[in-house]
């Protein structure tokens, strides 16, 4: 690891003025925070992340770790831990898809120790990106290529990409946020302001060293979710190549309202298929009005997944992310609620 200077932020505003370098949704960003430090040692341990400064923000639990969730909306602060979030009983009974997204990520002490700010900011997992003895990674080396593309891409992205990366974002509790609507509150130089969190990770676009639209200094305090009648009636399917303590190949986070047999509304997100967790818009369009069986629900996901383009090593990934989909909405919707 190389040297770098450390410093603690107690409060917010010290951590936005100590990170206002943070360029936080760059790779090469000269500041980083640290919050669990469970994504970002590792990374700085493989050179792959190099900032000169640390800034340590665990000082901010003690003002933005709260847990609220009220009749209009699930407020998660930021420093909160995946394991204090999944273990909420509002969590538990009115968003189980948030709960089942924590709870089937990582490992139990990984969950203990990571927060869900830094969970959401985690980097891919492609080995290119990872391991600096491959040259060409335009994530980690802007302009230097792609390996991937032309590599083992067994778990790279079909959605949303573009040949200058096809990396595939990692998470789950994202794919479960994106699906309910959440918003981000960010606090920064300016002061704070809310994005919806399908904007927060931006496309490659040639530049996919670029990752999220934070502004320099920025952290993020707290998700919000508005509650609706669909988010009971919610879960995670995670499909991987072990059934623990490992990152999803592809996921669905589901949530339904229902009318009798047939669907009033439906919030659909998908993980393991593109460069961000993934809103399925088109696939929640074609439920809406019709019963929730086996043949819409493949409708639905022969929709969700139509944009899809393979590289060899993937070409099984749009059939399994049908497949994973029409699972979990007929599973969701087996529920009670
Ligand atoms: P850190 O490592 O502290 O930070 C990560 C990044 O976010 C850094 O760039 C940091 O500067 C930035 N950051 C952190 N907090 C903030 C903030 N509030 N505002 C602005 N920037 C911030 N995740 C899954 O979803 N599913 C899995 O199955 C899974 N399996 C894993 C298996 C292993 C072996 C490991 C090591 C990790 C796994 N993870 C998985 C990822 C894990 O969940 C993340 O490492 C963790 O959530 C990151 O949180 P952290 O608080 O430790 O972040
Ligand atoms: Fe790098 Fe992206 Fe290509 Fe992986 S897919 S080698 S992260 S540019």
């Amino acid at each position: 690891m190389r040297p770098f200077s450390y410093e603690r932020a107690s409060d917010v505003q010290r951590a936005v003025i100590g990170g206002r370098e943070t360029r936080q949704g760059q790779t090469d960003a000269p500041v980083q925070f640290l919050a669990g430090g469970t994504t970002l040692i590792d990374l700085m341990k493989l050179d792959v992340l190099r900032p000169a400064r640390v800034v340590d923000i665990k000082g901010l639990k003690a003002a933005h770790a709260s847990i609220e969730a009220t009749p209009q909306r699930l407020r998660l602060g930021a420093l909160a831990s995946m394991a204090a979030t999944a273990r909420h009983p509002g969590v538990l009974r009115d968003y189980p898809v948030i709960a089942e997204s924590l709870q089937l990520a990582a490992s139990a002490q990984l969950r203990n120790m990571a927060t869900l700010g830094g969970n959401v900011l985690q980097r891919t997992r492609c080995p290119y990106y990872r391991d600096t003895s491959w040259a060409e990674c335009n994530k980690r080396d802007p302009g230097s290529g792609c390996t991937a593309l032309k590599s083992f891409n067994r778990n790279h992205a079909v959605l949303g990409v573009d040949d200058s990366c096809i990396s595939q974002y990692p998470g789950d509790f994202a794919v479960a946020l994106v699906a309910l609507d959440a918003a981000v509150e960010l606090t920064g130089p300016t002061g704070r302001r809310m994005i919806a969190f399908e904007t927060l990770h931006r496309p490659p676009q040639g530049k996919p060293n670029v990752e999220t639209t934070l502004m320099p200094g920025e952290v993020i305090t707290a998700f919000e979710v508005p509650a609706g009648p669909w988010t009971r009636r919610s879960l995670y399917l995670k499909i991987r190549d072990r059934s623990s303590y490992e990152f999803a190949l592809s996921s669905a986070a589901v949530a339904l309202d229902l009318n009798g047999g047939a669907v009033r509304q439906a919030r659909i997100g998908l993980g393991g298929m593109a460069y961000r967790p993934w809103r399925a818009k088109e696939a929640e369009a074609l439920l809406v009005g019709r019963p929730l069986n086996e043949g819409n629900a493949m409708a639905a996901a022969t929709a969700a997944l139509a944009g899809a383009r393979t590289h060899g090593g993937n070409d099984f990934k749009p059939e399994l992310g049908r497949r994973t989909l029409v699972r979990a909405l007929l599973q969701a919707a087996a529920m009670e609620a």
